[in-house]
């Protein structure tokens, strides 16, 4: 017989759906002791692996495991958490969770238990984050960035940042606020020089926020090109594999294919296009059209042309067509028919800058040229360990801390509008740790958590 438990008491299956050799129903809640001592018949110890029998209402054995009992407030959430190991097929973990649900437990909301910690101060808004980060990582670099993030390192210089404001904003509301005080006090004081060095740290982190917002998301590439000109062979050559059909005969490529794949950790998520002709074909009209919408969501549009037939002027009309912010690569694909060699060829034409690039999607030469320029129009350029695996609230509230104190530095003969910038640029580092987060935005947050997290 297990004592009934507070009504706040949330659970969930904390390991994977499906079978594995162990799984885990986690509970967190006030005063956990006795529904511990009912599984495992005793007094449990705190933070001990102990052995349970899990009971059902009619004291029918469930299942036979390890429970642990980590006390409040010595836990994940702060708060009394009990783990039951238990076997690790659905039916056990089911049956072992409505148990825990019978004896007075509700199910845990999708991010509930990462809530409770950043409640009860445990971890900050961009810890909890990174805790979904590291369990969603698609590549070692992004889960490397994420649990430097959980750690704590991210948050270490946010508020680092946060002081820094905080002792300027002192200084200025200081001098507004006596009236004998004036600028030179400031100038004497070293503000804007200080100021100034707020706003080139804002602009560093803001550029590793960048790289780790790629390392999150991606790039969307477009591969574009009459048909026949080597797009399906050159996604096949970057996905190594025959993922894409290629034919000698001209449109095949009639729906848009897509393949991830990795360059350096940055995933690319490369599409393959019908061919971008005039046609009278119906369903190549329909592919054209695909290939359009494709061409508005990308990132980069990499333009195949055969080096043989040289630039068209259905290839210069592409060009033209192109939404402004799209980065544009120009391949000449079939060097080896033309007894070329691989090249990487700068290009201006009307004023703008481009990229040609010279190689061979069937023969594999030159296409490192392209993995490098994706890189390189993606402005990845950091390699090293200090990329901050940014969401997309966080790049938002970088770039509205720096603007600040842009502003502010603008605003040096005008005080009040100086202080009021500061306490606007604080307010949004402030964010990024949920130091003044509104709850609504807090319930977007941990909703996207998966549940028992
Ligand atoms: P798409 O219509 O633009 O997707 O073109 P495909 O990739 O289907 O290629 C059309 C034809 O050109 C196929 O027979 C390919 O094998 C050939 N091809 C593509 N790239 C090269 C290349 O770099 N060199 C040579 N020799 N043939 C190529
Ligand atoms: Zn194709």
């Amino acid at each position: 017989p297990v004592a009934n438990p507070p009504s706040d008491v949330i659970a969930a299956i904390a390991t994977a759906p499906g079978r594995g050799g162990i799984g885990v129903v986690r509970l967190s809640g006030p005063n956990l002791s006795a529904l511990a001592a009912g599984f495992c018949g005793r007094e449990p110890q705190a933070r001990l692996a102990q052995f349970a029998r899990f009971r059902d209402g009619s004291g029918g054995l469930i299942d036979e495991g390890l429970l642990l009992y980590f006390p409040a407030p010595h836990s994940f959430t702060g708060e009394d958490v009990i783990e039951l190991q238990g076997h690790g097929g659905p039916v056990v973990m089911q049956m072992l969770l409505a148990r825990c649900l019978e004896l007075g437990a509700r199910l845990a909301q999708p991010g509930e238990f990462t809530r409770r910690a950043f409640l009860n101060g445990k971890l900050d808004l961009a810890q909890a984050e990174s805790v979904a980060d590291l369990i969603e990582a698609s590549t070692a670099a992004a889960a490397r960035s994420a649990v430097r993030s959980l750690t704590g390192s991210f948050s270490k210089e946010v508020h680092a940042l946060c002081e820094r404001l905080i002792d300027l904003r002192m200084l200025v509301e200081a001098t507004l606020d006596f009236p004998d005080e004036d600028v030179d006090f400031l100038i004497e004081a070293k503000a804007f020089e200080r100021i100034e060095v707020v706003a080139t740290e804002l602009r560093a982190i803001l550029d590793r926020a960048r790289q780790g917002s790629l390392l999150r998301n991606g790039l969307h590439v477009v591969l574009v090109g009459q048909p026949n000109v080597g797009k399906s062979s050159l996604l096949n050559r970057l996905a190594g594999e025959e993922r894409a059909i290629v034919t000698d005969i001209a449109g095949t490529t009639r729906d848009v294919l897509r393949e991830t794949i990795q360059i350096e950790g940055i995933p690319l998520h490369i599409t393959d296009t019908a061919g971008l002709r005039d046609t009278t074909d119906e369903v190549e009209k329909i592919g054209i059209a695909r290939t359009w919408q494709e061409i508005e969501r990308a990132d980069v549009v990499v333009r195949l042309v055969d080096v043989r037939a040289g630039l068209t002027a259905a290839d210069a009309d592409i060009d033209v067509r192109l939404p402004a912010g799209v980065e544009r690569i120009t391949v000449f694909n079939k060097v080896d028919l033309a007894d070329r060699a691989p090249e990487r060829v700068e290009t201006r034409s009307d004023g703008k800058r481009g990229v040609s690039l010279y190689l061979s999607a069937k023969a594999g030469q030159g296409v490192d040229l392209l993995r490098a320029e994706l890189l390189r129009v993606a402005g990845w350029h950091r390699h090293g360990e200090d990329v901050i695996l940014a969401r997309e609230r966080h790049l938002i509230a970088l770039r509205e801390a720096l603007a600040r104190v842009e502003a502010a530095l603008e605003a040096r003969q005008a005080l009040e509008l100086m202080a009021e910038e500061l306490r606007l640029a604080q307010e949004a580092i402030n964010s990024l740790t949920g130091e003044f987060t509104p709850d609504d935005l807090l319930g977007v947050i941990f909703s996207r958590f998966c549940i028992g997290k």
